[in-house]
């Protein structure tokens, strides 16, 4: 079943979106989000958050987390294998 516009009622086989922030009021801070519009009378049906910019956003994360847990480890690794190479 597909929806009609509440607004001018016109089959909704699709419809559009503009982008917006999401956040607390009197904030610059936020979240990237999407208001979704009517295609025929830009009647705003939703807002929600941009699903791609949230995922983008917690694999950026997820990165700097790993390289924040993992990186003194790692540079501790790699100068150990230098100091083996130098013996050799
Ligand atoms: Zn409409």
């Amino acid at each position: 079943m597909t929806p009609n516009c509440p607004n001018c009622d016109k089959l909704l086989t699709n419809v559009g979106y503009q982008p917006t922030r999401i956040g607390p009021l009197l904030s610059t801070e936020g979240y990237k989000g999407i208001i979704y519009v009517c295609p025929y009378c830009q009647h705003v049906l939703g807002v929600g958050f941009d699903p791609l910019a949230l995922n983008a956003d917690t694999a950026s994360n997820a990165a700097h987390e790993v390289e924040r847990q993992l990186g003194p480890m790692l540079s501790e690794i790699v100068d150990g294998l230098n100091q083996l190479l130098h013996k050799v």
